[in-house]
């Protein structure tokens, strides 16, 4: 019980902080591969930042290359101009001369030359008649993206605002001299972002100082994204794809290594500020996804080593423990077994010894009986030493076996007739049934010896007074088998294995009774074992117990 106990505590105060550190360790990991997640998309982030920072910077350029060319128009006949641009200009969808007091001049609102001019003066209609302002309201604009991991991005953009501020002002060499009458009186200008028909437009338009008109262009947004999607790629090398969404949130154009949909989960998302409700989103590729995944699955895997590891190791240790204990209670029931067993003989031999010696026994035939005594006696003592001795031979693998030819119905009969005074005593009547053929084999006497007498051994502590004692000894095919059965009380089926192991002893009353050290029947089997052969029990028809011996005819090991 007290060591029981001892083996659940030793095991608690194993498997307790093994476990804490299991979940300690797997908490870390997880920490360590959000961080990397996060990390990852702070670094996603940031080249999005880039990669919109560079198509802001494209259409600014784009819109202030046409905000200059509006500007160069201010001297000229502006519908001839215009129109002619907008022949020329695939960038150009829509030109407009529009003047305060008497509104939109042309396209003539009244007489517009094309279905698009009509449908461009309509979508515009509520800046013409004057009803919105010109200047983009600043709801429009998209909100800054709130991650602070754009932080870095953002000071990109801002350079690239001022890149953008500075390509504007320098001027063309053959333009100088109109720009400089622009610098010094200076004008209005500006684009507005607007949208119909669920589509996004540009305007942007131009109003010199010195003049009432107004005038602009609408951009061809198609030439503009065609122009402006071609270099938009994800950074080379990267297992990133990107999409531009458009105000409705439809993917209107990808590029990457891998398709991406509607559904997929992009790793940032950032507003462009030029083309107002559209977004540039990245994406990381979901199956090659593995940077955290990997590192969890292959920090499980080590945690998971470790713990089984300190599991198994520390069961070894505690197994070894229990065994080293168990193996030392058996070497001190061992010693003290045997030295009772022992002392019982020698008691008696003295005891008969000192009464012959002190010549006061008279009688002839009590002096014959007490020598009889001794001679048992110390027939005994031989018996249970040779069985120590064979034991620790077995034990050591040192045990040698001396084979000869023998007649095996012989040497049984031999070792019977010395045995039948001890069987007499017990009450036990024994019956042969040894045939009257010989039976030649290559055995170890000793060893066959030692064996039968364990067997008889047993029978006479375990089954005396039980009546019959059987023997009997029989050719098969190929073997021998020497069957003894007793009437004693028998061996539970579940213990005729057992009653083979080192030390076991069945725990009953008769048992407790006899003197024993458990080590008669693990003898007989490893010496028949030794001899190519098996010894095992079985429940004897009689109702006692039986021990089969089955010798090889021919043997094969020794
Ligand atoms: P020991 O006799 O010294 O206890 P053994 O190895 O010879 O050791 O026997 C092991 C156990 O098997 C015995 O303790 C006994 O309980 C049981 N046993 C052996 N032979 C018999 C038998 N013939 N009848 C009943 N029980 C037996």
């Amino acid at each position: 019980m007290v060591r029981t106990k001892l083996i659940i505590l030793a095991w608690l105060l194993l498997l307790v902080p093994t476990l804490l550190l299991g979940v300690g360790a797997w908490r870390l990991l997880q920490n360590e591969s959000d961080r990397l997640a996060l990390h990852e998309q702070q670094s996603a982030a940031a080249r999005l930042a880039t990669i919109t920072g560079n198509l802001e910077l494209a259409i600014a350029e784009v819109k202030d290359g046409l905000m200059q060319r509006l500007a160069l128009f201010s001297a000229g006949d502006l519908p001839l101009l215009l129109g002619n641009w907008r022949q020329e200009n695939p960038l150009v969808r829509n030109v407009f001369v529009w003047q305060a007091d008497t509104g939109l001049t042309y396209p003539d609102p009244e007489m517009p030359a094309s279905d698009e001019e009509r449908i461009f003066i309509r979508r515009y209609l509520p800046l013409f008649s004057g009803e919105l302002d010109w200047k983009q309201p600043a709801s429009d604009l998209p909100s800054p993206p709130a991650t602070s991991a754009s932080a870095s991005a953002d000071s990109v953009l801002s350079e690239r605002k001022e890149l953008r501020q500075l390509a504007s002002r320098a001027p063309s060499p053959g333009l100088i001299a109109s720009l400089e009458k622009i610098s010094t009186q200076p004008e209005e200008s500006g684009w507005r972002s607007w949208y119909a028909d669920n589509q996004l437009h540009l305007l942007g338009w131009y109003q010199p100082t010195d003049s009432k008109r107004r005038y602009g262009v609408e951009i061809e947004m198609m030439a503009l994204l065609s122009r402006l999607l071609g270099s938009l790629s994800p950074p080379y090398g990267s297992n990133e794809s990107l999409a531009l969404l458009n105000g409705s949130n439809h993917i209107f154009h990808q590029s990457g290594p891998f398709e991406i949909t509607a559904a997929s989960p992009p790793t940032a998302s950032r507003a462009i500020e030029s083309l107002p409700h559209w977004r540039l989103n990245i994406y990381s590729n979901p199956s090659t996804n593995t940077v955290q995944s990997g590192f969890l699955l292959i920090g499980g895997l080590l945690t998971g080593s470790f713990i089984i590891a300190i599991l198994l190791g520390g069961s070894l240790l505690l197994w070894q423990a229990v065994r080293n204990q168990r193996d030392a209670q058996q070497k001190t029931s061992f010693v003290s077994n045997v030295s009772h067993e022992l002392k019982t003989p020698l008691t008696t031999i003295r005891m008969y010894a000192e009464l012959l010696g002190e010549g006061k026994i008279d009688s002839a035939q009590k002096q014959r009986a007490y020598l009889q005594t001794i001679i048992r006696e110390s027939q005994r003592l031989t018996r249970l030493v040779n069985n120590i001795l064979d034991f620790s031979r077995l034990e050591q693998g040192r045990k040698a076996f001396n084979c000869h030819e023998v007649d095996l119905v012989e040497l049984v009969r031999d070792i019977l007739s010395q045995q039948a005074p001890r069987l007499n005593d017990a009450g036990l009547r024994l019956k042969k049934q040894l045939g009257a053929e010989a039976l030649r084999i290559n055995v170890d006497r000793d060893a066959i010896e030692q064996i039968l007498l364990n067997l008889l051994d047993n029978a006479i502590k375990y089954a005396a007074n039980s009546g019959e004692l059987t023997l009997c000894l029989q050719r098969e095919q190929d073997h021998l088998q020497l069957i003894l059965s007793d009437r004693g009380p028998g061996i539970p089926a579940e213990q005729q294995q057992k009653i083979f192991g080192k030390f076991y002893r069945l725990d009953s009353s008769l048992t407790s009774t006899q003197p024993g050290a458990g080590l008669g029947l693990s003898i007989a089997r490893q010496l028949a074992r030794g001899l190519g052969g098996e010894l095992h029990c079985f429940a004897a028809d009689s109702g006692g117990s039986s021990f089969c011996l089955t010798l090889p005819l021919q043997k094969e090991s020794s």
